[in-house]
């Protein structure tokens, strides 16, 4: 296998999320994360919440690890930086879940190291070959993964 080096397009089907995936924070300054609201730069910070997806994509290329964060990153999901920070870890564990994993996506992205990749752009194209559905079940299962009464998601 090659190794995947620069920008690549990839399109493949989830297969799972990566233990990096969920809500986080970010310095306001270098975007840098941001634990306990201390940067490793600037120090104590008013920290703005993110929410970072993580997925491990089988591609013709093999199995990659794709990431992205910020305003990408909740659009796709379909849940805001917000929304994703009010959830447990759990709960937006198991949406992110039934919102990617069985799903085909596509992506530009460009590769951090061999075979870990940053999506610049990524896009959902629906189930994948073992999880077909039939009917409308794509805003059912979103609005079964997420409790009503959080406020605050995009519909
Ligand atoms: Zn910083």
């Amino acid at each position: 296998m090659q190794p995947i080096i620069g920008n690549v397009k990839i399109m493949g089907e989830v297969v799972s999320l990566t233990s990096r995936a969920g809500a986080f924070f970010r310095c306001p300054e270098c975007r840098r994360t941001v634990k306990n609201g201390v940067c490793m730069v600037h120090g104590e910070v008013e920290p703005t919440k993110d929410l970072r997806i993580g997925l491990r994509i089988i591609t013709r290329l093999g199995e990659v690890v794709l990431e992205f964060s910020g305003e990408k990153a909740q659009k796709t999901a379909g849940i805001t930086a917000e929304a994703a920070h009010s959830l447990s870890a759990q709960e937006l564990s198991n949406y992110l879940e039934k919102k990617f994993v069985g799903k085909k996506l596509k992506a530009e992205c460009f590769s951090l190291k061999d075979k870990y990749l940053y999506a610049r752009e990524a896009e959902l194209l629906g189930e994948g070959e073992k999880n077909v559905q039939t009917g409308d079940s794509q805003g059912a299962v979103d609005k079964e993964a997420v409790p009503q009464n959080q406020g605050g998601l995009k519909q």
